[in-house]
């Protein structure tokens, strides 16, 4: 059975007010190690520690971090993307197998030199960044939000150590193991689970990354803002379609990175089932 990790910050705003309670079904398995920002003593477990500045300026210019820290929202995205990289960082250690990473202003819009749709930093491509440091040489990233990853596709455009797959609004694919899936509006469950079965997981197969990043937006579903017109329960056969080839191909590292998506009963219902999926618990709630 894997262990996953929750990294948890109280942010503000709707769509996570039934967070953390609603996980409470999840937090007393032991296979669940959950590292929470406030509250170091919930279930005796773990703190999750806001990122230092020096982390940040291996992926982001002096001059960007300087903005930010104007924007009255600093401290929350350090938080924000700290929770990516102690996500890896505790992988790295043994210490958990895969991770669930909840954010306010991440992930893949922010660039080496911008921001833009409340992405302040890239937790995914520090993480990533810190990972190489420590001996780490190839990564896999998925992003299954609605919007093109342009931040993360800046930070590694001419890094072929990274694949980087972007379900989006266009059909790309370049030397550089960058590749976008185009998501037509008004796709269908099935539609969407193929693509991510004949693109993204033959492309893992044959890259053997030795981490798997998933930059999860719900803003997909029905009735959203980036709404393709897929399900709730799909965001689950993702989960199960993602962890599943990360536990082929990389011993089960796979860090979830939550990135848009507004409503809250969306994040109440697939939340939850995600991180049962990757701890490999029933997802009956
Ligand atoms: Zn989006
Ligand atoms: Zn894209």
């Amino acid at each position: 059975m894997r262990r996953t990790g929750i990294f948890f910050a109280y942010y503000q705003g709707e769509r996570l007010k039934d967070f953390p309670e609603v996980l409470d079904g999840l937090l007393g398995k032991i296979n669940v190690l959950y590292y929470d920002a406030v509250y170091s003593s919930r279930n005796g477990l773990y703190y999750l520690e806001p990122i230092s500045e020096q982390l940040l300026l291996k992926v982001h210019s002096q001059n960007m971090v300087e903005e930010v820290k104007h924007t009255g929202d600093y401290e929350a995205a350090l938080y924000s993307v700290g929770g990516a990289v102690q996500a890896a960082e505790e992988i790295r250690q043994g210490n958990i197998d895969n991770a669930f990473v909840f954010t306010s202003f991440g992930d893949h819009h922010a660039g080496k030199n911008f921001y833009g749709g409340i992405c302040y930093f890239n937790g995914a491509a520090i993480a990533i960044s810190m990972l190489k440091e420590k001996g780490t040489r190839r990564f896999a990233i998925v992003d299954t939000d609605s919007h093109h990853g342009d931040g993360t596709r800046d930070i590694f455009s001419r890094d072929g150590s990274v694949l980087h797959v972007c379900f989006c609004h266009q059909d790309y694919s370049d030397n550089y193991n960058k590749v976008d899936i185009q998501i037509p509006y008004h796709t269908t469950d099935e539609a969407y689970l193929a693509k991510m079965k004949q693109v993204f997981i033959p492309r893992v197969e044959a890259f053997k990354p030795e981490y798997i990043f998933w930059e999860y937006g719900y803003d997909t579903t029905s009735g959203e803002y980036g709404d393709k017109g897929i399900s709730r329960d799909c965001h689950i056969r993702l989960a199960e379609l993602v962890k599943g080839v990360a536990d082929k191909v990389c011993e089960g590292r796979l860090i979830a990175i939550l990135c848009g998506g507004s409503r809250r009963d969306v994040a109440t219902y697939t939340i939850p089932r995600i991180i049962a999926t990757l701890a490999e618990l029933s997802n009956r709630f």
